[in-house]
């Protein structure tokens, strides 16, 4: 499994200050408590490796891991509405998240978390206009989806990808998650994909 291969390469306080822009890269967002550190453990089954990230001081860092090789990433962009936060700090990183988004030419996907029994918050919402403007693939992940027995879960989605519609947005979306490995191999076959592995 070349998810294993996940490997810690740098934290990045800013776009600058990121490893080289070649390659391909694919960044996980999601707000704080969606479930990003647990899947990005689940799925490179690697337990400690995005708990560098955890650390407060690197909550608002962009962490790279090589997956294999240093031009294939994964990405893990911070969590977004940490309580702890001051306003003046938010207000720099969302710029910064931004900047990323936007300008980052390796990033050739977005994979979003969202809460399965919280799908869709403002800060996922903007995400969500930031990708469509510039034309980047986004994979959806409704997480912790075993909170939710299947009937509901299904519901969910399907309420998602209605509203996904209305707002013009032509993005793919699964279950997910990290505590049953629902939906893990899914995910897996679209990053091989835009990762070119
Ligand atoms: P992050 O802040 O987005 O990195 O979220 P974490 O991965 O730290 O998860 C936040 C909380 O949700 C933790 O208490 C996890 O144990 C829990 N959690 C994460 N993924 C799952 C899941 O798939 N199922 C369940 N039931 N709990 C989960």
């Amino acid at each position: 499994n070349w998810l294993r291969k996940a490997e810690f390469l740098m934290s990045a306080p800013k776009l600058n200050l990121c490893v080289e822009d070649s390659g391909f890269e694919i960044a996980f967002a999601g707000r704080s408590n969606a479930g990003k550190s647990s899947a990005i453990n689940c799925i490179t089954d690697q337990n400690q490796l995005a708990r560098a990230s955890k650390r407060p001081g690197r909550t608002q860092m962009i962490n790279f891991f090589s997956l294999g090789n240093p031009d294939q990433r994964l990405v893990d962009l911070p969590g977004y509405g940490y309580a702890a936060v001051p306003e003046e700090m938010k207000k720099v990183w969302q710029k910064e998240l931004q900047n990323y988004l936007i300008e980052r030419k390796s990033l050739t996907g977005l994979v979003l978390l969202m809460d399965v029994r919280h799908p869709l918050k403002d800060f996922d919402r903007m995400m969500l206009e930031w990708a469509k403007d510039r034309n980047l693939f986004v994979h959806i992940l409704l997480t912790k989806a075993d909170k939710l027995n299947r009937g509901p879960a299904s519901t969910v989605l399907l309420e998602v990808k209605k509203e996904l519609k209305k707002m013009k947005l032509d993005f793919s979306i699964q279950l997910f998650s990290s505590l049953s490995k629902l939906g893990l191999e899914e995910l897996a076959m679209v990053m091989a994909g835009r990762l070119n592995y």
